[in-house]
């Protein structure tokens, strides 16, 4: 084991991937850090955490870059990364529109260009100056050309951190460019501990656990949130009640909740309806020690024994086939309602 595993030091706030945190660790010890990083994995799965204590690591003040990396916590550096404001990292996002209030579709050429002019200036803290860019699978077609021209032209001690949670759409150019981490599921068992250290009771964090899929970051938003965990659930319920519901109930449900939906919150809803799907698979197959959502166990029992196990495999295939019309910009209306014939 490396000195930065072993070492509780080392021990970088990030619930799990305690692989790819030893070799950021290791590449600051030892002056090896890359210009670019390419995090890649599912929202929720911690690649924001981990790019944050790195980035945090790189710029506090009192973390000793020979010995250890927990950054201190307490220094200006420190406060500002906690608060998002220190002048030499930049997060670039997706932005609000002012006016419907809502998350803009894309990360536009203009924000990339002013994150360049940004980079390219000097330090104002002397020394790493870092960009995250957050789901970059949003970048407009010509903000990665433009975010590839500075991966050309690096700059020296900068650092530049590509999240996505869509490997597939990145430019292979940009990906030839990174250095490609790969953020895989944490263990539910290691979700559970840290939400018992967040105070959750040990049933309800595995209930959580389970829920998210190796996603720390839903598991953990589920908790502080339970808004957002009876909204998920609720959407649960929604969709086992579709199951059950007559042809025209069911073209009704669709016009009304997807009529006006964006790509993305169907893409949502789909992702649900799949891990539904999915449990009640497990259930007509016994395999309920598997089943992600615990809490609506009788519900799911009882609908699963009105499927067959062949009706169930060909919904589940249903539901990736929409899934993939949606990506290939196929009208929703038409993909819904083509899978809801299906029940
Ligand atoms: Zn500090």
């Amino acid at each position: 084991m490396s000195k930065a595993l072993s070492n509780p030091k080392f021990q970088w706030p990030v619930v799990g991937h305690k692989n790819i945190a030893a070799y950021l660790q290791n590449s600051i010890v030892k002056n090896k850090v890359s210009h670019a990083y390419l995090f890649f994995g599912p929202a929720g799965i911690g690649k924001t955490a981990m790019a944050e204590s790195f980035v945090n690591s790189l710029v506090c003040r009192q973390a000793d870059h020979r010995d250890g990396l927990i950054p201190c916590g307490l220094c200006d550096c420190c406060l500002q990364i906690k608060n998002r404001i220190h002048p030499d990292v930049y997060w670039l996002e997706r932005p609000t529109d002012p006016k419907t209030g809502r998350v803009k579709k894309n990360i536009s050429i203009d924000q990339v260009r002013e994150l360049k002019s940004k980079l390219s200036l000097r330090p104002f803290l002397d020394s790493y100056k870092a960009a995250v860019v957050t789901e970059a699978q949003h970048l407009s077609q010509e903000a990665a050309n433009a975010l590839l021209k500075t991966l050309e032209e690096p700059t020296a001690k900068t650092v530049l951190i590509i999240l996505t949670d869509n490997f597939s759409w990145i430019p292979k150019t940009i990906v030839s460019r990174c250095q490609v981490l790969k953020f895989l599921p944490v263990a539910q068992s290691e979700i559970t501990a840290s939400l018992v250290e967040r105070g959750a009771e040990k049933l309800a964090a595995a209930k959580l656990a389970a829920l998210a899929y190796g996603r720390p970051g839903i598991a953990i938003n589920y908790f502080s949130d339970p808004e957002s965990l009876q909204a998920y659930q609720e959407k649960i319920k929604e969709f086992l009640a579709l199951t059950q519901a007559d042809l025209i109930q069911r073209f009704r449900f669709i016009q009304s909740e997807f009529g006006y939906a964006e790509t993305d919150e169907i893409f949502q809803t789909l992702n649900i309806w799949l891990k539904t799907l999915r449990d009640l698979a497990l259930i007509k197959t016994q395999n309920q020690n598997l089943v992600t959502n615990i809490s609506a166990g009788s519900d799911l029992e009882k609908i699963a024994n009105g499927y067959s196990t062949a009706k169930l495999t060909n919904l589940l295939r249903q539901v990736a086939l929409a899934k993939k019309y949606l990506a290939a910009n196929v009208s929703p209306r038409l993909t819904l309602e083509n899978f809801v014939l299906n029940f």
